[in-house]
């Protein structure tokens, strides 16, 4: 044995770096030296403006091994304190079926994949989601319902929207039943004076008194009532408005679904089917409404199509209608959303199915009697006539000792005011927790006869009225009917994972959206039940490790952002820039300047930017780039003064969506602050800043962190995703505060941009271990090697396909834009061609058509080794081999891989008459074998999807053909 190693050096053989980063020192060296530079310094210093570059390592603690930062955090999360929870408004205890907790969220072949916008290998996950808009169709009794929205409050806020673009009625009013959640009042009041709507606040008694475009109710409302929908509906459609309604989705399960009582939109959250409360979220919420206002609809919808044997497909239905696709048309700046909590929740009611939910909804109703009945004979008076699982109780002035009794008991209660308390039960609750609260209520040490209050109840059937019980079938479907034995569900769970391609089988080199390592070490805290199971407005002072965990992971984020306030409540980076314009226009009407409203956006930005924009009424002015990609400063200039009374911000993206580091960028920021206007830097890019420069360095007054694209947090199909904004010292004042539970630092005035405090707080323990892990000079590392990525694949790449934007010395960031123009106009292969011939080798395509029409956006991070990225790169120059010979005439387009991929079995095994080989179809390359990834449809008819929008589960007999 070798003494030669020190004892560091033995020691060092824990180190999470090396496994976060993809290639080794040997490999990066090699990468350098095709690129021509001697070091990766060099190659920053080459590519980096200096003007804007740091010396200096970010002041950050760590690194840590896993095993510390599992154990500190272990720690931490053990000051959070798991008390049963009553709370209710809207968030409720659940059981999340092990095997699906085990086998999707825990499972990086489910949260690992990326929006299904490439269909041919997402069909499973397609599929779930598919589910999900059945389950939302079902329960509410709509026509259509969307794949999942963010949460239930800003679910209500779109609702509003979509009755302002569709309901007849001219007025400028929304009304919202003063007896809805306070979280989801605040997000809509935000929503509408953002929007410049009116909102009246009022008892549904008086709704006739007012004229109003909408309305909103909730069903149950906040205190548990349930009131007939019927004639508060007819009263707003008689005045031309559309009725909204937030409805608790197990509830459905027993009452009349508002679409039957003539609903226009029913939405709400899915939080209760198996997803964790986890201190607020991440949960999906649900969105249905009618035929008719399909296409102002906001969010996704997913669609039944065929594929090019006719096979049935699934698609995002109307995806060029994709919300932010269509920039400062679209319905809403939805992008990422909670694909992945929307999949448990459908999995959920697959795996319970209709009976099976049924008996959880009559046993929550049930106990729920018992402890009405129990508390009733203990002289306390409910409230609320009615009820499903909610009871609001006069307490008579002890609101505040039998709270205190509670707590004793590990119970939050919902504190209302001092003779007022909330209690709600759940699919966790048991006779046990009755008698515990009928116990903590009375305090006279006397135990109830649980057995004798349930006849009284059964006999007496109070709860839901007569003319309210749910008669109508639901969820009759196969698929909820079919996978009710664990072994069932495991294989359907599998089976759809098997047509997906996620992260655990191949990079997704997919541009501006970072798809990096999601480290399991990271993903391990987030199903700890000392994060999963608090209550959003559970006391602080039980949930003291969030607040250290949260506080430490803001304190990080200041440090390398540059900014001085961060606000953690925002569930997404389009949400981010909502919540920053907000900030924005607030901070301008605090100094009197209502009328600074003109938002400038440079032609290159992502399509939330200015789809954001006029979610805050502002006005978007386009400034042009150059052709080497750069925003066109003499352009900006120009509309900078142009607009100069008027302007408001320059929302910019760093480095730009083109992928390079704009050497302007100071400038850019100072014309626009000498107009008077702020600057919303898009932080979507962050991951080619971090260790190397800040945002607020830069010169941003506001900017988010996709902290699902540089921190970590796994895109999981489609969402969660958490978009924090960071802010300058004056525009801090000016951020989202929280109704139910104030926050430190904003304006206490300032509504809500989300449900919940701290937007989807149980994934933020990613993000906290990423940091931790890393450390400073590890964070700074992963910045280089990313771009160290990206200018190799630029580099060889480039040999082939044209790239189109670089900057100084020739280099591209941390991402770059093959252009397929020049081929497509020489074949006629297209862009979607090379997409989708990708697939035969097993990869993911790179970003489509996005910032510009017909180019390939890659990013490859700096998690790819250098293995992987040269299969990348030989599988592109194979198609470019393939489409030199359509070129030269040896194929017709038609008769070319490209055209025909992605090839499946079927494809294969069927008849062959094509001029090119099976071989070539499936295995373009020897090492595709070894690791092939078949998809399970052949390419998928965009038009026909949306010729002929079909968004719920085929019918029985589409199974039987
Ligand atoms: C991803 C992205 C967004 C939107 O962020 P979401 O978290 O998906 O809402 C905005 N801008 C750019 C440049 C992006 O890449």
């Amino acid at each position: 044995m070798s003494n030669t190693r020190s004892l560091t050096d033995l020691e060092q053989t824990d180190a999470f770096l090396r496994r976060h980063i993809g290639p080794d020192d040997a490999e990066q060296q090699s990468m350098l030296e095709t690129l021509g530079v001697e070091s990766l310094d060099a190659l920053i210093s080459e590519t980096v403006p200096n003007s804007i570059l740091r010396k200096d390592l970010l002041n950050l603690p760590g690194p840590r091994t896993e095993a510390e930062a599992l154990g500190y955090l272990k720690g931490v999360a053990s000051k959070n304190q798991i008390f049963t929870s009553c709370i209710g408004m809207g968030y409720h205890g659940t059981l999340t079926p092990n095997v699906i907790l085990r086998n999707v969220l825990e499972n990086p072949g489910w949260y690992t994949a990326y929006t299904p916008y490439q269909p041919e290998i997402a069909q499973g996950r397609l599929e779930a989601l598919l589910n999900f808009q059945q389950l939302s169709i079902d329960l509410t009794g709509m026509e259509l319902a969307s794949a999942s929205l963010l949460d239930e409050a800003t679910a209500a806020a779109e609702a509003m929207a979509l009755a302002k673009r569709q309901a007849k009625s001219k007025s400028n009013l929304f009304f919202i039943d003063h007896d809805c959640h306070p979280q989801t009042i605040s997000v809509v009041r935000t929503r509408a004076e953002a929007f410049g709507f009116e909102v009246v606040l009022d008892d549904v008694r008086k709704l006739g008194e007012y004229e109003v475009f909408g309305a909103l109710f909730q069903y149950p409302n906040t205190w548990g009532e349930i009131t007939d929908l019927k004639p508060l509906i007819d009263a707003v459609h008689a005045q031309n408005g559309l009725a909204c309604i937030a409805a608790d989705l197990l509830s459905l399960v027993l009452l009349t679904p508002p679409g039957e009582l003539g609903a226009d939109v029913v939405f709400g959250s899915a939080q209760r089917f198996g997803v964790p409360m986890g201190y607020g979220g991440p949960h999906a919420a649900y969105f249905a409404t009618r035929d008719a206002y399909k296409r102002a609809m906001p969010g996704r919808i997913i669609g039944v199509s065929v594929d090019t044997r006719g096979n049935r497909a699934l698609r995002m239905a109307l995806q060029t209608r994709e919300q932010h696709i269509r920039r400062e048309k679209a319905n809403s700046n939805i992008c990422t959303a909670q694909v992945l909590l929307a999949n448990i929740a459908s999995f959920y009611a697959v795996y319970h199915g209709p009976e099976g939910l049924k008996t959880i909804a009559e046993r929550v109703h049930r106990l729920t009697a018992i402890l009405a009945s129990g508390l009733e004979g203990k002289g306390f008076k409910r409230q609320n006539e009615h009820f499903f699982d909610t009871l609001t109780l006069d307490v008579g002035g002890r609101a505040g000792e039998i709270v205190e009794r509670a707590r004793a008991a590990r119970i939050n209660l919902r504190l209302v005011d001092e003779t007022t308390l909330g209690v709600s039960l759940d699919e966790t609750s048991s006779r046990a927790t009755v008698e515990q609260l009928l116990a903590v209520f009375a305090g006279d040490g006397q135990a109830s006869d649980i057995e004798a209050l349930d006849r009284q109840v059964s006999a007496a059937a109070i709860g839901i009225p007569e003319a309210l019980r749910r008669q109508s079938a639901f969820l009759t479907h196969p698929v909820f009917n079919s996978y009710h034995s664990e072994t069932e569900m495991l294989r359907y769970i599998k089976s759809l994972e098997n047509k997906d391609l996620a992260l655990n089988h191949a990079m997704i080199p997919l541009g501006s959206c970072t798809m990096k390592l999601n480290a399991t070490a990271e993903m391990i805290p987030i199903t700890w039940p000392e994060f999963g199971q608090l209550h959003p407005f559970a006391p602080l002072a039980q949930a003291e490790g969030y607040k250290v965990m949260i506080d430490e992971l803001e304190a990080a984020l200041r440090e390398i952002t540059g900014f001085d306030a961060i606000c953690m409540q925002p569930n997404s980076g389009a949400q981010g820039e909502y919540a920053g314009l907000l900030a924005i226009r607030k901070f301008h009407e605090s100094n009197g300047d209502e009328h600074r409203n003109v938002c400038l956006i440079p032609t290159s930005a992502h399509g939330t930017n200015p789809a954001s924009a006029m979610m805050a009424s502002m006005r978007v002015v386009l400034v042009s780039c150059d052709d080497n990609g750069n925003v066109d400063i003499a352009d900006l200039k120009q509309k900078a003064e142009d607009n100069a009374d008027n302007l408001s911000c320059l929302m910019i993206t760093y480095p730009s969506t083109h992928g390079v580091y704009e050497e302007g960028i100071r400038e850019i920021c100072q014309i626009i602050h000498q107009h008077g206007g702020q600057v919303y830097m898009d932080g979507a890019n962050l991951n080619a800043q971090v260790g190397l420069t800040r945002p607020a360095d830069i010169g941003a007054d506001v900017s988010h962190m996709n902290l699902h694209k540089t921190f970590c947090i796994p895109h999981g199909g489609g969402g969660p995703g958490m978009g924090p904004i960071g802010v300058k010292a004056h525009l801090a004042p000016y951020v989202a505060n929280h109704p139910v539970v104030p926050l430190d630092g904003p304006d206490p005035e300032n509504g809500a941009v989300s449900a919940a405090p701290w937007g989807s707080a149980s994934i933020l323990p990613i993000s906290w271990t990423y940091v931790a892990l890393m450390g400073a000079e590890g964070l700074r590392r992963a910045t280089e090697v990313a771009i160290l990525n990206a200018n190799y694949l630029a580099k060889r790449l480039g040999q082939a396909y044209p790239v189109l934007y670089s900057g100084r010395n020739g280099r591209v960031a941390h991402e770059c834009i093959i252009d397929i123009r020049p081929l497509k106009a020489a074949s006629g292969i297209t862009e979607e061609d090379v997409a989708k011939r990708l697939m035969d080798f097993g990869f993911h395509a790179p970003t489509m058509s996005f910032p510009v029409p017909g180019t390939l956006m890659i990013e490859p991070t700096e998690s790819e080794s250098k293995a992987e990225l040269d299969r990348f790169i030989d599988a592109m120059l194979t198609i470019r081999g393939e489409i030199s010979r359509v070129e030269q005439g040896e194929w017709t387009v038609e008769q070319s891989p490209p055209h025909n991929a992605p090839h499946t079995l079927a494809d294969i095994t069927g008849e062959w008459d094509r001029p090119y080989s099976r071989q070539e179809a499936v295995f373009p390359q020897s090492w595709v074998a070894a690791n092939k990834f078949w998809p399970s449809v052949n390419r998928i008819d965009n038009v026909y999807g949306d010729r002929n929008l079909f968004c719920a589960c085929p019918p029985i007999e589409a199974y039987e053909a």
